[in-house]
């Protein structure tokens, strides 16, 4: 998506340790003609696919799934808490996920009755890097007996792992940009 690559460009950062901020846009202030116009993306490709609810995890995900929930008919979004103890349901699915930004696990967890058995579901985050909040929120999903019709990420950084694992595994994965890497003095190089 042209749009987020020149954003990505022109307002992202890149930190230490192959975190790249974009707070302008993305993860702090919000652009919301950008952020809604990434959801019709997704809508567009995984309409098709008919999925029921939005799955991501809070924060940063949230709005990137409201996007897209909103054009796709309003569907309901799902955002796993951050830890057990934040949730208040009796039968919770969790799952253990290493945060790539915090350096800390994480127990996410969704409270079972919000994904009942056999919904189709639509995972949505903002950035895809070692592919674990990913892969934890594919583990709820299993546990809930729901099938993941697709996954969509706006920013992926090619030069981690977890783009590749998920398309090894045969998940329908869009990313609406990607970035290929970090040169020495910082810049960004993006796909997209
Ligand atoms: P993963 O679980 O794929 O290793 O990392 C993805 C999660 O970590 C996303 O939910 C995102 O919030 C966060 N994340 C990973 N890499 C970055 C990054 O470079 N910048 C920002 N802002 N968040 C990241």
């Amino acid at each position: 998506m042209r749009e987020l690559r020149d954003a990505i460009i022109q307002k992202g950062k890149a930190l230490g340790g192959n975190v790249v901020k974009v707070d302008m846009f993305l993860n702090h202030r919000l652009d919301t003609a950008l952020i809604f116009r990434m959801g019709a993306a997704f809508a567009e490709h995984f309409r098709a696919k008919q999925p029921e609810v939005i799955l991501t995890v809070e924060a940063s995900g949230i709005a990137l799934a409201l996007a897209t929930a909103r054009a796709l008919s309003d569907l309901p979004v799902l955002f796993a808490k951050k830890s057990a103890g934040a949730a208040q349901g009796e039968g919770l699915a969790q799952a253990p996920v290493y945060s790539f930004t915090h350096k800390k696990w994480n127990n996410i967890c969704v409270d079972k009755a919000y994904l009942p058995e056999g919904t189709r579901v639509l995972i949505i985050d903002d950035f895809l890097a070692d592919g674990q909040a990913v892969r934890g929120m594919r583990m709820l999903c299993e546990q809930c007996a729901c099938p993941v019709v697709g996954v969509g990420i706006g920013i992926e950084k090619g030069f981690q792992d977890g783009g590749m694992d998920l398309r090894r595994d045969g998940v329908n994965l869009l990313s609406l940009a990607v970035i290929t890497g970090i040169s020495p003095e910082g810049e960004l190089l993006v796909e997209g």
